[in-house]
């Protein structure tokens, strides 16, 4: 079954609104050029009023970084999905590994806000992955089933299309290590493999699971090939919006070569 890759940006604490602005203009035309695949750029909240606005309409959704399942209330410095949706933004990461990590966001409260994000009509991109230490010792897959698993068990009939999963493991993001295009269709091929088995073929089939860390444009294309691999979440590399265009680009030239093939 063939899935529509998404090429996502996620800007991290980066950028004023001028830069925003700027990057988005130059953005918008290079996407809608790469017609079979979704651009999505996930911004700090500071920003996401004007890449909502200028993204209306077009080939780029607009999402943000965070938020919080509850809806309103005296949850300070928080931002909820009605707030979201009300600046026209269209997805949210969840889970990113530097709100685990960092600001301690358990697999309890990632699930939570998945369900809401879902319930509200954003489509949640629900980033799992392991530390080094983790896989060293072996612990990767429990780790990583885990933190789907939690997922899973708060969606109650949840279309495949409706959420989106990326794996990321931890040693690559930000630190120029990367899995290998092989290593990154293992994990994503065993997320799916573990979707079939807990939601079904209809799921497991339509869902798709990113990879992210450390892709760039000289890596970009070797890990799109892979089967299961259905486009990236991209940080680093996300930046500059030439270098972004070009991971769109190389998203786009996978879905070519795999219809070349299938011919
Ligand atoms: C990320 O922020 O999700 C990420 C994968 O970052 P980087 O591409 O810089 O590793």
């Amino acid at each position: 079954m063939s899935r529509r890759p998404m090429m996502a940006a996620n800007w991290k604490m980066n950028k004023t609104v001028m830069e925003a602005e700027a990057y988005t203009a130059a953005l918008l035309p290079r996407a809608a050029d790469a017609d079979e695949v979704d651009v999505a750029v996930f911004v700090p909240f500071t920003c996401l009023y004007q890449v909502s606005a200028m993204t209306q309409d077009t080939a780029v959704t607009a999402g943000a970084q965070n938020f919080y399942y509850e809806d309103s209330g005296a949850y300070t410095g928080e931002i909820s999905a009605p707030m979201l949706l009300d600046v026209g933004a269209g997805a949210v990461l969840v889970g990113h590994s530097e709100r685990r990590e960092t600001f301690g966001e358990t697999d309890d409260t990632v699930a939570k806000k998945t369900r809401r994000a879902v319930e509200a009509g954003l489509i949640p991109i629900v980033c799992v992955g392991e530390t080094k230490e983790e896989r060293d010792s072996g612990g990767m897959w429990d780790k990583v089933s885990g933190q789907v698993r939690r997922v899973i068990d708060e969606l109650e009939d949840a279309d495949g299309d409706s959420v989106v999963f990326a794996y990321e493991p931890i040693w690559a993001i930000g630190t120029g290590d990367t899995a290998t295009p092989e290593d990154a269709q293992e994990a994503i091929g065993k997320i799916r493999d573990l979707l079939r088995e807990i939601t079904g073929e209809d799921f497991a089939d339509g869902v798709r699971i990113l990879y992210g860390g450390s892709v760039k444009p000289g890596n970009a294309a070797e890990i799109m090939a892979q089967d299961d691999v259905d486009g990236g979440l991209v940080g680093g590399a996300s930046l500059d919006v030439e270098s972004f265009v070009e991971l769109v680009e190389a998203a786009q030239n996978a879905v070519a070569q795999t219809e070349q093939t299938e011919e």
